[in-house]
């Protein structure tokens, strides 16, 4: 029965409507999972009593014969979605015992499709970093490890712990938030299916913020066909975010076909940079040839200001991340300093010193910096220009191309104590970042392998709204490739 932990989420949720196991069965073999693999660290709060609950709900229903997306399916939530009654923690120690009084917008959606949460999954502190080394509830290992070594490899973030519960069988799908690259990078790490949909595709309402007009949440899942159902069950217009898109959701699930036959995809040149590691080049190749042989035109293209996108990302990401946190202030809610203290100000300083990590802090630092009145025009205003510069690369390559086919990471996994710099970590989003800024829909999916047998993805990006192309060069990649994505052990 074990065995049922491997079925990918739209086989689990067929199996259940075929009554081959219940949600009750399947639950518990994902809890016991979760038990057997908690060295992984890929959950801060684990619940089991829910989920049980959440299950014995779904078998009911699929009993009278009801619908749902999801119905009956175990769920990985990363803890920066608000779930009313359940902690939520943003991974800080700002929010230890921030237990919400409502719904994030995306569960609430999840739940009324029939989903059963598992837990709410570790993360980089308030989503920052691409390690998942930042999180006050300790780090996240990756369950892939390099080939004839016992080193811990990280699984990337900042949902590293949706990523790996995703790849570990800890979870049928999991749930991710992506503001620069969170969702994609750590996938790539991982060997699993990473998407972030359209800026303003899917409701921020409830999800704890970082940089507003970034954040996006997502799915994590272990096939392209799992991710498409699982954005879809959350994807959609909210009143309650004014930056919500009021468009349909389209069948993307219903409409997915591995085919490229006419497409023209475009490979930008700005993305091999002379540094790139040779595996990451070759796979990239293999990826273009494969799209090739399904049918596709691959061409050239230019992706000029490409060489701006993280300077200008690490501006804007930490100006609005400076002015979010603001509300931390040990009034409203979260950590308050237990020190005796002896004027209001001390009272924030001493709140915020103790509940912020130090990446948090150094990105309000940098937020506050470039927001202050001498600075404001030199770097935010800058930034904002040169923003609106990189999306007019992506619409210019998309008079041209129908997608555009990178690298995701230009790196495998590292190793957990392999000591690297906040620049290098910051490097380390250097693909994904152009797409957070210019809004469009990007996907990571397994290609391959490094040399050293560690999962890396290729990353497809198409315009605005076209979501479904997205998934389907995704596909195609996917069946091209045709993985075996267990890490050993697993
Ligand atoms: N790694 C990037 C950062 O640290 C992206 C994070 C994210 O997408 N949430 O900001």
């Amino acid at each position: 029965m074990t065995d049922l932990i491997k079925l990918s989420l739209t086989e689990t949720i067929k199996g259940l409507k075929d009554k081959k196991f219940s949600a009750v069965e399947i639950t518990d073999a994902y809890l016991t999972q979760m038990d057997v693999h908690k060295h992984l660290n890929a959950y801060i709060t684990e619940t089991p009593e829910l989920a049980r609950e959440l299950a014995k709900a779904a078998d009911k229903k699929l009993a009278n014969g009801e619908d749902g997306l999801l119905l009956g399916a175990p769920i990985a939530v990363k803890d920066l979605f608000c779930t009313q009654g359940v902690r939520t923690t943003a991974a800080s120690r700002m929010l230890e015992n921030f237990v919400p009084e409502y719904e994030s917008t995306v569960t609430a959606k999840m739940f009324a499709e029939g989903a059963v949460m598992l837990g709410k999954s570790n993360l980089d502190q308030f989503a920052m970093g691409s390690a998942n080394i930042t999180s006050h509830f300790n780090n996240v290992s990756n369950p892939w490890k390099r080939r004839h070594a016992d080193g811990i490899m990280v699984p990337g973030g900042s949902s590293g712990g949706s990523a790996a519960a995703t790849a570990a069988f800890l979870c049928a799908g999991s749930l991710g938030t992506d503001t620069g690259g969170s969702i994609r990078q750590p996938a790539s790490f991982t060997g699993t299916v990473g998407m972030k949909p359209t800026y303003g595709r899917c409701s921020r309402w409830g999800t704890v913020a970082f940089a507003s007009s970034l954040d996006q949440a997502g799915p994590i899942c272990r096939t392209v066909a799992d991710s498409a159902l699982l954005l879809q069950a959350i994807a959609g217009f909210d009143a309650k975010d004014s930056t919500s898109v009021k468009k349909d959701v389209p069948d993307w699930s219903g409409r997915l076909k591995a085919d490229v036959k006419g497409l023209k995809i475009g490979v930008p040149k700005e993305y091999r940079p002379d540094n790139l590691p040779d595996d990451i080049a070759a796979l990239w190749d293999q990826g273009a040839s494969w799209l090739r042989d399904a049918g596709a035109e691959i061409v050239e293209i230019t992706l000029p200001h490409t060489e701006y996108a993280l300077p200008t990302y690490y501006i804007v990401a930490p100006a609005e991340a400076s002015s979010n946190l603001a509300r931390y202030d040990g009034v409203r809610y979260g950590h308050r300093t237990g020190e005796k203290v002896s004027s209001l100000d001390e009272m924030y300083e001493r709140t915020r010193a103790e509940g912020f990590g130090d990446e948090v802090k150094r990105r309000i630092m940098i937020g506050t910096y470039v927001l202050s009145h001498g600075y404001y025009d030199a770097y935010y205003k800058q930034a904002q220009k040169i923003r609106a510069l990189i999306a007019q690369d992506f619409a210019s390559a998309f008079e041209q191309v129908d997608a555009i086919l990178t690298p995701t990471a230009p790196s495998a996994a590292f190793g957990m104590n392999e000591q690297m710099s906040n620049v290098e970590m910051y490097l380390n989003d250097v693909f994904t970042v152009p797409a957070s800024l210019a809004g469009v829909p990007g996907i990571s999916v397994p290609a391959g392998f490094d040399g050293a047998g560690l999962p890396l993805g290729l990353q497809v990006l198409t315009k605005a709204w076209d979501e479904q192309t997205c998934l389907n060069v995704a596909a195609v990649i996917e069946q091209a490739a045709n993985l075996d994505l267990t890490p050993e052990g697993y």
